[in-house]
């Protein structure tokens, strides 16, 4: 993609900040956010992006251009679990502002999470028209920030004629920012805390490395349509959760303690045929992605995973076979 001018919310996190670099070399890219990471800010101002501060709990987009082409809004205020008001009243009012603001773009994308779905069976593929109204014991609030923002976004694409996707992503993962789901359960390896895990069977998601999230979204931009085209994001393979520990405690020799407690936070599988037909398949297999990653955030496992790496394979499977459930 190049040549387009485009706006970044959530530009310092862990999904959209690899994003805003990449297209940074060949579009104009402004990031919005509060930056409370100077150093993410900087790195982004260096790879050639201009940041703005702005809140989206109370500033409005005032002096801020508006011929913006596409907009990336990955932004978001999760919640503490108790302040459901003002969980819902920031990301709808966030989402609202921006797409007024971009009225006129060629295509919004709105981040949402599968977190949305009615979960039940830990084996279903979810499907965009499943039920909705995700619980979220760990953070209650989560679910309702994600429908409230998808609820504005979907209202504002037909009411101003906006083309808006609405990708529910499932757990993406790679070197930025907080490294996604699977390094916050390593750091709880390093930490010799147990991983909660569920009493029978495994939780199951689809691995999504941020290489392929930076070269999907300009995919994604494309599938914009008025009404909004909703899509689950995720990769291609299954990956039960608590093989994926086992993996990285091989991979680094971290030991591995399981607390089959039951309370475990929940994933999901999905169902990709129409992401596929969309934006087709994912590149990153999650084995190599996994050693990358863990090999790039964590330095001191380096030699260690290279070696398992050489002896298994491990970076030349690029799509190597899932975990079937
Ligand atoms: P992070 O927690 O890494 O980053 C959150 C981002 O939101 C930061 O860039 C932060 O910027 C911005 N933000 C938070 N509050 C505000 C605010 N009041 N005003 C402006 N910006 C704000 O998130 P991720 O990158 O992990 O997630 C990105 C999106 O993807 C989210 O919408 C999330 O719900 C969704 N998602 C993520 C998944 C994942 O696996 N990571 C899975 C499913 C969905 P700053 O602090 O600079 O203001």
């Amino acid at each position: 993609m190049q040549g387009k001018k485009i706006l970044v919310t959530g530009g310092t996190g862990q999904v959209a900040r690899p994003v805003a670099e990449a297209l940074a070399a060949g579009n104009e890219v402004w990031c919005l956010g509060r930056f409370g990471d100077p150093a993410a800010c900087k790195a982004l101002q260096e790879r050639g992006a201009r940041t703005v501060t702005w809140d989206m709990a109370s500033d409005d987009l005032k002096g801020l251009p508006r011929d913006f082409t596409h907009v990336l809004h990955s932004a978001v205020r999760r919640g503490d679990g108790r302040d459901f008001e003002e969980t819902a009243r920031v990301n709808a009012v966030g989402t609202a502002r921006l797409m007024s603001h971009c009225s006129a773009a060629e295509a919004f994308l709105y981040v949402s999470s599968g977190v949305v779905y009615h979960r039940a069976d830990r084996t279903h593929r979810y499907q965009v028209g499943d039920p909705l109204g995700g619980a979220a014991p760990w953070l209650p609030t989560y679910p309702v920030a994600k429908l409230t923002a998808e609820a504005v976004a979907r209202g504002l694409a037909e009411a101003l004629g906006l083309p808006t996707v609405i990708a529910r992503l499932n757990i993406a993962y790679g070197p930025y920012g907080h490294g996604g789901v699977p390094m916050i359960l390593f750091n709880e390896m390093r930490a010799g805390q147990p991983c909660a895990v569920p009493r029978e069977g495994q939780n199951h998601c689809n691995l999504l490395h941020t290489d392929d999230v930076v070269r999907q979204v300009p995919l994604l931009w494309e599938a914009a349509r008025s009404p909004a085209q909703v899509v689950n994001w995720g990769g291609d393979e299954e990956v039960g959760i608590t093989d994926l520990l086992e993996y990285m405690s091989a991979l680094t020799g971290v030991p591995v303690l399981l607390d089959r407690g039951d309370h475990s936070r929940e994933t999901a599988l999905f169902d990709h045929e129409e992401r596929r037909a969309l934006i087709g398949d994912c590149s990153i297999g999650w084995r190599s992605g996994i050693a990358r990653t863990l090999a790039d955030l964590f330095g001191e496992y380096r030699d260690r995973i290279d070696a398992y790496a050489a002896e298994h394979g491990t970076y030349t499977d690029e799509h190597g076979a899932g975990t079937p459930v």
